[in-house]
Parts: structure tokens; C-alpha cells; sequence
């Protein structure tokens, strides 16, 4: 093997979770958060307006922060690569009490700020380092504002674990308990968890298997709908009741906030996504005839699409580490060469072994600014597809190493904007060289699985979710009611083309009871059409592109979205037109399809 396959734990802390070198950085940190606490408690600008204790107080602040991210980093990463190490929870928890110490401080921190006058605040930002890292920094004291005094805010925080996050908790409480029947050809029943039965129903090639499992899922969820229905009601209720504390006009003003974009800018997204929905309806409309259906039903959307037996190409590791290095260069040198640095230098886990968690992510460690990947590799397409986008989370991470570090904290809209290009860019090429039009199909229906998710489902989800907001401010919104909102949303999004739909897609989608922000939803939407406008702009000037590109990506921690696109891309976000420009990117997949289908039919 030319790239080795497994992670190097090693040298980040010897020894596993059980490292005294962790244990010696932990205390560190400790020792780190009560120079911080008293360093802020005595702080006082009226008394000592110098630029030079303010400095300090970030700088301790960053300390933290990267000693927490790198020690938790490695726990994690342990953890997920080795499931069965059950000290790495221990020390976990050792790591989130520290976390949950710093979280109070910040609180203190921010107030602090807001107590500086204007006028004091504009002098301090006249400094040269604190000018550069301004946006941040005001953003923070903007929000500071809004906050209640902070003996309230302390006891929010606690209410908050028994209250929005138990709420979460209860959710996936509920949801491991659950079970969903499946009756095989012999007549067995067995009892699928949540994610085995949801794998099934999407993926399975049988439509007579996901047909089943879909209307033992519809009933499922209907038995503990009353459940979800209170739980729904009640995180949202929560977040609307300290919405209005916090003096928020409506409920979509802290998730735009926390995204940095305006609600110009979101209409003008899903407007473009509404009038150009066409393309990906007559999608669905050709999957249907390939599957002698006369419409899909919902959980047909995402059906694999294999014509004849055709096997699919699979790669092995390194032949996969090439094809990305290869392909990358084909848009620029610097990615590629990143990627090939972190390939060989063991940042990437992708062994396909027992007792590893599933999925993929990349996250950093922020001493080395470094990131590493995990995932596990099993030959397909997908996996090769997973490995490109990881790593373009690690090269956005990687051009923003060293700018200060207030400013590259990304919004989740923008979050996915160097995985998606990247992945586009893998795509493509895997497309190119299919060796035959059965598989190019098959490869253009998974590409598409993608646009349909974001322009028809999570339209849909956005839709029902402002509908819920607006009635659950006023009281309480029953079951029935919930179903109803939902199928609505669902008509609406998918141009009323399937032939059945989800009423509790409301419970049976977790993203609803995420307590950590609101509105999990359109950040997705945004991100993956952000990235596929930059590819627009890409293919219409590709000449020293990558430059450009990652400009702008340094700039994604440190701007509203509006300035961002308007200062590397030149163009308006709240009008429709570059939004619409990815969509006819995606639209031109759904021309191939229907075209190469077509053909393949008539043979
Ligand atoms: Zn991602």
C-alpha cells in the first residue's frame, strides 16, 4: 500500500486515552481557565483602558480553546476509531466539564464588552491586530446586547440542560427504543432499529421492500407521534420564549444571524429554488417510468437505479488517494498538493474494519492546525466521493492556518463550501470515466440523489418548519395539525409529483430536535448552491481560478455572506440569478440522465 489506510494516534498523544501526556495537557488547561477567571474578574476597562490586558484576555482565551479542541479532538477520534475503548468516555467527560467552565466565562466575557462605551469600543478597534479581527469581535458584542443580566443568563444556562437540551435528549431517547417490523420472503419478522430500517427503505432495490418497510415506518412513527408531537412543541416553544426574551422580532432572525446572511438573501434562494424546480421533477418522473411506476412514492426518491447487472467499478484505497490527487490538480496545483500531503502524512483513518463508528467527518487539531479525516473505505464510488469531500473541508481549514483564529470561525452555510467543490470536482471525473452508460446512469442518479435532497426535501423541511413557527408562537400545534403542515410542505416541494407521502416526516426527521441552533435545514440548501455558484464561476474563467477560490475562502470566517460573494465573486446574493446559475449546473446532470435512460430503453 502507497497510503497507509489508518490514522497516526500516536503522535498527537502517546499511549491512548490513558496518555499522561493528555492528562498533563488537560491540567494545563485547567490551570490555563483560572488565570482566565481571574484575569476577567479583575478586569475592569474603565480602570485599565489599555489594549494590552484586553490582548491578554484573548490570547488566554484562544489557549483554551485549542488545548479543549485538541484534547477533545483525540478523545473523539480514539473513540470513534476504537469503540470498544471505554476509558476514552471518562476522559470525555473530564474534557466537557472543562468545556461547560469556559462556556460560563464567556458569558462574563462578552458582558464585559458590552459595558465598554462606544466610543472607548471604536478607540480599541483602532488597533492594528484587534482592526483585523473587528468583524468578530463586534459580532460577539452585538450579540452581548441581547443578553439578559448575567445572573439571568446563568440560570437560563442551567434551566437550559433540563429544558432545550433534555428535550433533544428525550427525542433520541424515544427514537433508540423504537423498533420497525420487517417481514422477509420466508415470512420472518425482524425488528430493524431506526437507521437499519431507514437504510432499507431508501436504499434497498426492491420497491416491493421499500414499500413494506415505508408503511411499517408510517405506522411506527404514528404509535409515538404523541411523544414527538409534545417534544416538538416544547423545544420550540423554548426557543420562542427566550427568542423574545433576547428581544428577537421573529424566529428566523437568529438562525440568519448565526448564518451571517440576510433574509433577502434566503428569499432569493429559495425563490430560485421554487421557479426552477422543473428540471428535477422531470427526474423523478423518468426514475418512475424506469421503475414501471406511474409516480414514485417517497421513499422511491432516493432508489439506486442499476439497469442491466452491471457491476460497479471499485477502487482500492490507493487507486482512490490518486484518482482525488490526479483529478484535484485538474483544477489546481495547491489542492492537490495538500491532499497529497495528508494522504501520505497518515492524517486520513479509512480502514474498513469491525468496532469503528459509521459515517465520515474531518475535524481539527487546532496546536498542529491540522485536520484529520475519518471514515471507512469500502471500494465504492461514494467512499471515493466521501474521501474528496473530507479532504475539502481539510483544505479549507488548512488556507485559513494562518489568519487569527477569531476569524475563522465559519457559519454552517459557508461550512460546506470547500467539501461540496470538492466533491463536484470528483464527481465529475468519476462520471467521465465510467466505463459504460449503465454505470454512468447509476453514478448520475446517486449525483442527483444530492440535488433532490436539497432543492425538493429540504424545501420541503423548510417550508413546514416556518409553517410550525408561525402557528406554535400562537399555542400549541396538535398532532393532526403537524401531519398536515408537513404533507403540505411536502406537496409544495415536490410539485405534487409522488404518488404518496411522509405526514410524520415531522418526528422521523431528527434534524427537528436539534437543540444546538435553530433551522438545521437551509444551511445545507445554501451551502451546497454557494459551492455549486463558485463551480459556475469556476468553468466560466477557470485561469488562475484557485487563487481566487481560496481567497475567498479565507474570508468565510470573517464576513456576512452578502460581502463575501459580492468582494471574490462579484455577485448579489439577494438576487436570483446566481443562485440559479448552480442550479442549471445540476439541471445539466438531470439532461444526461433523462438522455442516456432514454437511450438505454430503447435499445
Ligand atoms: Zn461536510
Amino acid at each position: 500500500m502507497k497510503y497507509a489506510d489508518t490514522w497516526d494516534l500516536e503522535s498527537i498523544f502517546p499511549g491512548g486515552t490513558k496518555s499522561e501526556e493528555l492528562q498533563k495537557k488537560i491540567k494545563s488547561v485547567e490551570t490555563d481557565i483560572q488565570a482566565y477567571q481571574t484575569l476577567l474578574r479583575d478586569w475592569d476597562f474603565q480602570e485599565d483602558p489599555s489594549v494590552t490586558t484586553f490582548k491578554n484576555i484573548l490570547n488566554k482565551r484562544e489557549k483554551i480553546a485549542k488545548g479543549l479542541g485538541q484534547s477533545s479532538t483525540f478523545v473523539q477520534m480514539t473513540h470513534d476509531a476504537y469503540m470498544d475503548d471505554e476509558h476514552a468516555n471518562v476522559v470525555m467527560g473530564q474534557i466537557m466539564d472543562l468545556f461547560s467552565e469556559v462556556q460560563k466565562l464567556s458569558t462574563t466575557f462578552t458582558k464585559k464588552l458590552v459595558n465598554i462605551s462606544d466610543e472607548d469600543w471604536q478607540k480599541l478597534l483602532n488597533d492594528k491586530e484587534l482592526k483585523e479581527i473587528s468583524f468578530t469581535l463586534n459580532e460577539m458584542r452585538d450579540e452581548g446586547k441581547r443578553l439578559l443580566s448575567e445572573e439571568e443568563e446563568k440560570i437560563i444556562a442551567e434551566l437550559n440542560k433540563d429544558g432545550l437540551a433534555a428535550w433533544s435528549r428525550l427525542y433520541d431517547t424515544a427514537v433508540s427504543i423504537m423498533t420497525i417490523p420487517y417481514k422477509d420472503e420466508d415470512g420472518k419478522v425482524t425488528e430493524l432499529s431506526v437507521g437499519q430500517a431507514m437504510n432499507r427503505m431508501y436504499a434497498d432495490p426492491d420497491p416491493q421492500v421499500r414499500k413494506q418497510i415505508f408503511e411499517e415506518w408510517e405506522l411506527a412513527w404514528t404509535k409515538y407521534a404523541p411523544i414527538f408531537a409534545d417534544t416538538i412543541n416544547h423545544l420550540d416553544g423554548y426557543r420562542i420564549t427566550l427568542q423574545k426574551a433576547h428581544g428577537r422580532k421573529d424566529h428566523l432572525e437568529e438562525p440568519l444571524e448565526y448564518n451571517r446572511m440576510s433574509k433577502e438573501t434566503l428569499d432569493a434562494m429559495w425563490s430560485a429554488v421554487a421557479n426552477n424546480k422543473q428540471p428535477f421533477l422531470d427526474f423523478l418522473n423518468q426514475k418512475a417510468t424506469l421503475f414501471g411506476m406511474d409516480k414514485l412514492g417517497w421513499q422511491d426518491v432516493d432508489a439506486p437505479v442499476t439497469l442491466e447487472d452491471a457491476k460497479p467499478t471499485r477502487f482500492t484505497y490507493d487507486e482512490a488517494c490518486e484518482f482525488v490527487i490526479t483529478n484535484f490538480a485538474s483544477f489546481g496545483p495547491k489542492l492537490s498538493r495538500f491532499a497529497k500531503h495528508a494522504l501520505e502524512s497518515r492524517w486520513v483513518e479509512a480502514e474498513d474494519r469491525p468496532n469503528k463508528r459509521p459515517g465520515g467527518y474531518c475535524t481539527s487539531l487546532p496546536e498542529f492546525e491540522e485536520s484529520r479525516i475519518f471514515m471507512t473505505f469500502s471500494g465504492t464510488p461514494a467512499d471515493t466521493s466521501t474521501l474528496a469531500h473530507e479532504l475539502g473541508h481539510a483544505f479549507h481549514s488548512d488556507v485559513m492556518k494562518d489568519i487569527p483564529s477569531l476569524n475563522r470561525q465559519y457559519a454552517m452555510n459557508v461550512a460546506e463550501t470547500a467539501s461540496t467543490f470538492a466533491e463536484t470536482i470528483i464527481g465529475n471525473a468519476t462520471i467521465k470515466n465510467a466505463k459504460n452508460d449503465t454505470e454512468k446512469i447509476s453514478l448520475l442518479n446517486s449525483k442527483l440523489e444530492n440535488a433532490t435532497a436539497m432543492f425538493l426535501n429540504i424545501h420541503a423541511r423548510f417550508l413546514f418548519e416556518n409553517a410550525f413557527y408561525e402557528e406554535r408562537s400562537k399555542g400549541i400545534v396538535s398532532e393532526k395539525r403537524l401531519n398536515e403542515l408537513m404533507v403540505q410542505a411536502q406537496k409544495e416541494a415536490y410539485g405534487d409529483r409522488l404518488s404518496c407521502y411522509h405526514p410524520h416526516f415531522w418526528c422521523s426527521k431528527l434534524h427537528f430536535f436539534i437543540d444546538d441552533v435553530p433551522f438545521y435545514n437551509f444551511p445545507y440548501t445554501f451551502g451546497y448552491l454557494f459551492s455549486l455558484g463558485i463551480y459556475a464561476k469556476y468553468l466560466e474563467q477557470p485561469e488562475g481560478f484557485e487563487d481566487k477560490y481560496i481567497a475567498l475562502l479565507r474570508d468565510t470566517g470573517s464576513m456576512k455572506v452578502e460581502d463575501l460573494a459580492e468582494k471574490h465573486l462579484g455577485v448579489d446574493l439577494t438576487k436570483r440569478d446566481f443562485w440559479e446559475a448552480g442550479i442549471q449546473l445540476a439541471a445539466k446532470d438531470v439532461e444526461e440522465f433523462i438522455h442516456l435512460t432514454n437511450e438505454v430503453k430503447n435499445k
